[in-house]
């Protein structure tokens, strides 16, 4: 049904048009379940944007009915090319049956986590790509380690190091080797009961248990699992009922010896409000870091990145790469994968000189500089309080650290004077400013935690331009 008409059509007009050929597809529960309290936000020439209730349904918009939304706006408005979904606020309706909801919907709400694209060629049953594998994972002074510990415990399922906990900064291949181990475990024996997991959708498969009233169901596929991997599990930071499921898991696997592998972007002693008793548990079996990849081991990757994708770019370009991008893996594909696009548009392979070109705009992008916002979305999403926290009055511990983390960095990052920090923070005086400062540089020097939340906290910020 094609409806070119030269009468504007309102939004409303529009989501209803669309609610419309979403319940004729779904049956009632489902059509409730995930269009109630949506609506069309705003739109402008080619894109929609629809509020929902929560990250859960956003989740399952964007990831399960994007394509049949898109397709039905443009039998609207033939010009949209993209939908974005964006979370509104939380709908009481959705929780009232259960108040366990009520938690977890807010548990979901606070925030989204940063997960990798996995690409189509995912196992539905259980979550990975062949892609990644041991073979293809380069090994360095930075990742030798958990490299070990991973293989290690791939060869003694449960028995060796239980639970494993991985952790890293951002793009430095913890996804990559919790997927390798789950590949590895599974080619070798297919009987074995693998599930490898992110955090945010182990989250969103309690709520959806919960609703639909399969909890003990879950529960019960989950101690079925020889290999149980969940990725970036500061996800669940502050989350109770999170915990308190993946802490009635672990027991229930780890009684029976069953592997349970973890990652996160930090130590856990350094993940906020998370539970003393789970605590304990990640830490009492092997804990192993990733670092930053040196030279020698960035143009390593480099070199197997293109391998991979047949690309065959003079030695020269990598080791160009290699030398102006340090800090993250999945920042030295980006730039490979731009040399990529130049060859695949001229058909041929750009000599080192245009390489440098291509590289020179991607490194000095203006885009890639930092927006306050995204620094205090990074301060806030790292430390697991809201933005809107950062600018209230309050002084609590909580938040008057994170507070003074941010001052330090919307300085450090961004060309912003004192007054103008200030004023981003809920009309501070510059004198407050200065005193965070300094404050937060002092200690930084002598406090290597904290040094190290620093850098977490800049590799968030920026990560998100590659979003
Ligand atoms: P993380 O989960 O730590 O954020 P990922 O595992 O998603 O990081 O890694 C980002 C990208 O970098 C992936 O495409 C991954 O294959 C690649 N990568 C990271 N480390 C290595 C390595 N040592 N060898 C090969 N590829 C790597
Ligand atoms: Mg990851």
């Amino acid at each position: 049904m094609l409806i070119v008409s030269s009468i504007p059509v309102t939004n409303e007009e529009l989501w209803k048009a669309v609610l419309g050929e979403m319940e004729l597809s779904l049956s009632r529960a489902n059509f409730i379940t995930w269009f109630k309290n949506t609506s069309v936000l705003s739109r402008d020439n080619n894109a929609v944007m629809v509020s929902v209730p929560n990250g859960f349904i956003k989740e399952w918009l964007e990831n399960k009915f994007n394509k049949k939304i898109l397709e039905s706006i443009r039998n609207q408005v033939p010009e949209i090319r993209e939908v974005r979904y964006t979370i509104g606020r939380l709908k009481v309706e959705l929780a009232k049956h259960d108040f366990s909801n009520i938690i977890l919907a807010k548990e979901l709400e606070s925030r989204s986590g940063g997960e990798i694209d996995m690409g189509t060629d995912i196992d539905k049953t259980t979550n990975l790509n062949k892609r990644y594998n041991f073979e293809s994972f380069i090994v360095g002074s930075n990742n030798e380690l958990a490299n070990a510990a991973c293989l290690a415990v791939t060869k003694n399922l449960g028995k060796l190091y239980n639970p494993l906990f991985i952790y890293g900064g951002v793009g430095l291949g913890k996804t990559h080797l919790l997927q390798a181990m789950g590949n590895k475990v599974s080619d070798e024996n297919n009987s074995k009961n693998v599930l490898y997991i992110s955090a945010e959708r182990f989250t969103a498969s309690i709520l959806e248990a919960l609703i639909n009233r399969t909890i003990e169901d879950l529960k019960s596929k989950y101690s079925q699992l020889d290999l149980l991997m969940i990725d970036d599990i500061q996800f669940i930071a502050g989350k109770e009922k999170t915990q308190d499921i993946i802490f009635s898991t672990f027991n229930e696997l780890h009684g029976r010896n069953k592997q349970i592998v973890l990652s996160s972007d930090r130590p856990p002693k350094a993940i906020p409000a998370l539970e003393e008793r789970l605590r304990s548990r990640f830490e009492g079996g092997m804990i192993a870091d990733i670092g930053t990849p040196d030279f020698e081991t960035r143009l390593a990757i480099l070199k197997q990145k293109s391998h991979e994708k047949t690309y065959n770019f003079d030695e020269e370009i990598l080791v160009y790469i290699a030398t102006h991008i340090q800090k993250n893996v999945r920042e030295l594909e980006g730039a490979l994968n731009r040399i990529g696009a130049f060859s695949q548009i001229y058909n041929r392979v750009p000599d080192v000189k245009e390489a440098k070109n291509i590289l020179n705009t991607y490194l000095s992008n203006p885009y890639r500089k930092p927006s306050p916002q995204s620094i205090l979305k990074s301060v806030a999403e790292f430390y697991n309080i809201s933005s809107a926290d950062l600018v209230k009055r309050s002084r609590k511990k909580e938040i008057v650290k994170p507070r003074q983390v941010a001052m330090f960095l919307l300085r450090e990052e961004t060309k912003l004077s004192f007054p103008e920090i200030g004023q981003k923070l809920g009309g501070r005086d510059h004198s407050t400013v200065i005193h965070a400062c300094e404050k937060i540089k002092s200690e930084s020097s002598v406090d290597e935690p904290l040094k190290q939340e620093l850098v977490l906290i800049k590799e968030r910020v920026y990560n998100s331009f590659d979003k």
